[in-house]
């Protein structure tokens, strides 16, 4: 189709633009340029987040008038924001993406004719579904003791479900075949063996398409090895993040990966890398990744034709190896951003003779109920706590001095665990013990249910002694313990 035609089918599209920071503004003005170039008429609202941001003392690194502005046009294009590392403030983009509850993180690698990697001629083609907004990316730490920080990786099955529904999707927009679900749930049976369980309830639905599971650390491991048996690999939130940027280095570099954040009301597009400081206006950086981006983007839109045009038109500019960014040779001898930019331009209209852009149509977005109890067991008891216990005595220390305290309450002390491993009664183990215990009681008859007001009176002696400063309660769920077991307790 021609750019003319192009331009009399568009109607206006308002998007947000965040130009970012660092290399950011040089890749979102490549995007916007070539977008402008192919035909496709988009209203830009242009807002500011990130570094700038926080030093106006906006602790979020996001303005109100950019929220309100995404909260309107419900598009949002970004170059990279750069992060606080350490202390302080949040990530701005991981801000984004949760205050708009974009679920999924989908982030496609294909190798690029023209560039060569060990990996050239393999047909890598695959798209990373990763989950977006829970898993340890929530951020909830913790300092529990001076020397022992907490991050609590929460997983829900509505989560779960929605990305799980997201990649089927995908797949099928995408004409591909199949879907690996990548877990750790061999270790994390709750929590990532929610994802898995939820991928092998859901699978049934889309009989149509290829679905197994595979271990993360194996995942990894033959991404690597035969990375062409992937299509459609759909995982958790730190997972997907590790495994996209490892697909990524496959076939070129970050400077090839984009990505777009997709929720049901907001999607927003970026380039999977940072804001590479070093390179910020030196006109040396490849902006491919940003600009892949704006093509995911234009097929949210619905503009497919403009979205293989300009995909068609990277193609190109890359295979005939006329332009070639310091990312691939060298930044002294690279292919100025502006100049590589110039040349997809001129190139829009044409098609590579060894590539195809692959067919796309719109995603059918997944339709997951929105109550917060999402699941509805037939039956729940708490059956006993876990007390998380400050103490610099040893094992035996701690646990004779915890029997005596429950004498004569309705508790008995099952287990001691120090980081994960059982330490009291002693089991003939010697773990390397930090301050910091957790304590598991149970009813003394475990047919009862425990009552709030005995778990407070146990808190309220234990605390006469001791510092506690964690409590979970032990729940069984439909008659399973929905809890695990310290390693070495039986
Ligand atoms: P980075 O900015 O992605 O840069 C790492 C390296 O990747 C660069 O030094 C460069 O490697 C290569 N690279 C990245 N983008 C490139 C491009 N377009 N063209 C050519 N080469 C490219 O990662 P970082 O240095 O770890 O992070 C910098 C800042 O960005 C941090 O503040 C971080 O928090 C933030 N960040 C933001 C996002 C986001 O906005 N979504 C994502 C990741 C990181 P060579 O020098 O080896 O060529």
């Amino acid at each position: 189709m021609g750019i003319q035609k192009l331009q009399a089918e568009n109607s206006k599209k308002v998007v947000t633009v965040v130009p970012g920071d660092g290399i950011g503004p040089e890749c979102v003005d490549a995007a916007r340029r070539i977008i402008d170039a192919a035909g496709v008429k988009i209203e830009w609202e242009e807002r500011q987040a990130g570094a700038d941001v926080f030093r106006q003392g906006i602790a979020s690194g996001v303005p109100a008038d950019t929220i309100e502005s995404i909260q309107k046009t419900r598009v949002l294009l970004k170059g990279p924001l750069e992060t606080p590392v350490g202390y302080g403030e949040k990530s701005a983009n991981v801000t984004l993406r949760k205050l708009f509850e974009t679920y999924a993180n989908i982030r496609p690698v294909q190798e690029f004719p023209g560039v060569e990697t060990p990996y050239s001629g393999r047909g890598i083609d695959l798209v990373v579904v990763r989950e977006n907004v829970e898993d340890l990316y929530a951020g909830i730490e913790h300092m529990q003791t001076p020397g022992v920080a907490q991050c609590l990786k929460l997983i829900s099955r509505k989560g779960s479900e929605k990305i799980v529904r997201m990649a089927f999707e995908v797949a099928r927009a995408e004409g591909r075949k199949s879907v690996h679900c990548a877990t750790k749930s061999n270790i994390m049976k709750f929590t990532e063996g929610m994802l898995k369980r939820a991928f092998e309830d859901i699978a049934k639905e889309y009989p149509d398409l290829e679905s197994s599971h595979i271990i993360i650390d194996n995942c990894a491991h033959q991404l690597v090895k035969k990375p062409e048996q992937f299509d459609v690999i759909v995982t958790t939130n730190m997972n997907g993040d590790i495994i996209s940027d490892l697909a990524s280095a496959l076939i070129g570099g970050l400077g090839f990966a984009p990505s777009a954040n997709i929720g049901s009301d907001v999607a927003i597009f970026e380039a999977v890398h940072g804001s590479a400081p070093k390179y910020a206006g030196k006109n040396v950086i490849n902006p491919t990744a940003v600009i892949l981006s704006a093509v995911l983007m234009l097929r949210h839109l619905g503009e497919f034709a403009a979205a293989a045009m300009i995909e068609n038109a990277i193609m190109v500019t890359i295979e005939e190896g006329k332009a070639k960014t310091g990312d691939i040779v060298g930044y002294d001898r690279g292919t100025p951003t502006t100049v590589y930019t110039e040349m997809v331009i001129a190139n829009l209209g044409r098609k590579p003779s060894e590539w195809h852009v692959r067919d796309h149509q719109a995603i059918k977005m997944p339709r997951v109920s929105t109550v917060p109890d999402f699941v509805k067991p037939e039956s729940r008891r708490v059956v006993g706590v876990d007390i998380f216990v400050e103490s610099s005595l040893n094992a035996d220390g701690l646990g004779r001095g915890l029997e005596e305290i429950v004498t004569g309450l309705p508790f008995r002390l099952k287990m001691i665990s120090n980081r994960g491993t059982k330490v009291y009664p002693y089991g003939g183990t010697s773990p390397d013990c930090v301050d910091h215990w957790r304590c598991r009681f149970i009813l003394h008859d475990i047919k009862e249910e425990l009552k709030e007001e005995q778990l407070l009176g146990l808190l309220t002696v234990i605390s006469t002694k001791y510092h506690w400063m964690h409590v979970e309660k032990l729940l069984e769920i439909n008659g399973e313990a929905g809890f695990t077991k310290a390693q070495g307790e039986d």
